[in-house]
């Protein structure tokens, strides 16, 4: 792989929110602070990837007790190695094992729903996949890394939210056009679309499968993202958050307490 920069979608779409958190982030390799809601989804995930990935060679879902054990070891994975925000609005004053035991009190009915509706509809081929390519033309390459491909080549990504998600969300979005791409040029054979399985954490947790497809069109348009995006950051420009965006506080940004600019 040459020395140029590469990007991805997460790049992409913080980049697009916060230039200056971009910088810290993606140019100063700063971690910030996981919290509630982010754990919940990493738990989520986390009881997928178990799942699927020895669902590859056995062709058979794990127990419902296997996977939300795997979510219960993530979270306490990284609130042992403080990776959370204790100070946060939703576990100030709680002692870590508290806080494992909300999120995981919380988490648990995400992973049961999701195993129940959506995990036997899939039989990976691969999971958790990192592909990197190169882009000649570019003066960027771009990467991701893939929750899974199944054996019909199509590729599976998922999501938890309490914001409900319409399905022109993953029509037309950035991250599904690029793991499309991706998949087809590591693959180097095309790929039917993918599917967006959607768990919405709200007061009744529902999980719901989006199918999606992908043109060249869309792959043009996003290249062209990428390209605007790789001249600002040549170019210095990272400017902070517009103001009043509902994504720069506490809860969504990581880097809130200690911005200079709020
Ligand atoms: S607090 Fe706001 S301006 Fe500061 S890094 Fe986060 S999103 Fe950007």
């Amino acid at each position: 792989m040459t020395d140029k920069p590469s990007y991805n979608s997460s790049s992409m779409n913080c980049f697009g929110k916060c230039g200056y958190r971009y910088k810290l982030q993606y140019m100063e390799k700063r971690r910030g602070l996981g919290n509630y809601f982010t754990l919940k989804g990493n738990g989520t995930h986390k009881a997928r990837e178990r799942n699927f990935t020895q669902k590859i060679t056995s062709g058979v879902d794990l127990p419902l007790g296997d996977c939300t054990d795997a979510a219960w070891d993530e979270i306490l994975t990284q609130i042992a190695d403080d990776q959370i925000d204790l100070k946060s609005d939703e576990l100030r004053g709680k002692s870590k094992t508290a806080v494992a035991n909300l999120i995981y009190k919380d988490t648990s009915p995400l992973v049961e729903r999701d195993h129940d509706a959506l995990y036997h509809l899939t039989q990976p081929l691969y999971v958790e996949q990192r592909i990197a390519i190169e882009l000649p033309d570019e003066e960027f390459n771009l990467y991701g890394t893939l929750d899974l491909i199944d054996t019909d080549y199509r590729v599976g990504d998922a999501k938890t939210s309490k914001k409900k998600l319409s399905p022109s969300n993953i029509e037309n979005g950035l991250q599904m056009t690029l793991y499309w791409f991706l998949a087809q040029v590591w693959l180097g054979r095309p790929v039917p679309g993918g599917y967006f399985d959607f768990i919405y954490t709200g007061k009744h947790v529902t999980a719901t499968r989006i199918p999606w497809t992908r043109t060249i069109d869309d792959v043009v348009k996003v290249l062209a993202r990428f390209r605007s995006m790789h001249d600002s950051i040549k170019a210095g420009n990272f400017n902070p958050a517009p103001e009043g965006s509902w994504w720069c506080c506490p809860r969504w940004c990581r880097f809130y307490h200690e911005c200079p600019f709020v």
